[in-house]
């Protein structure tokens, strides 16, 4: 069973989920939902992808477009975080 409310849920807790933030419980919730849910999936991916290469970019230079990408990618979230923090 997959309904909106599941992914807007999983998308939400995603990042505390790459970040093994979440009780195992929530966790194993949102794993069940990834395994049905190919959108969410990829966005799982994506995130894991960032992660490992910010945790990698530390160390070595990330590949310029691949730099590109995941700059883009974090603006968009930053934006995202940003118009959930000012809430009042
Ligand atoms: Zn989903």
């Amino acid at each position: 069973m997959s309904s909106e409310c599941d992914c807007a849920r999983a998308r939400r807790e995603l990042e505390e989920y790459v970040h093994h933030e979440l009780c195992s419980e929530e966790a194993a919730d949102i794993r069940a939902h990834l395994e049905t849910c190919g959108s969410c999936r990829e966005e799982h991916l994506v995130s894991v992808t960032l992660t490992q290469v910010i945790s990698r970019s530390c160390r070595e230079a990330a590949p310029e477009d691949l730099r590109r990408q995941v700059l883009l990618r974090l603006r968009q979230i930053q934006l995202e975080h940003i118009s959930g923090a000012v809430s009042g």
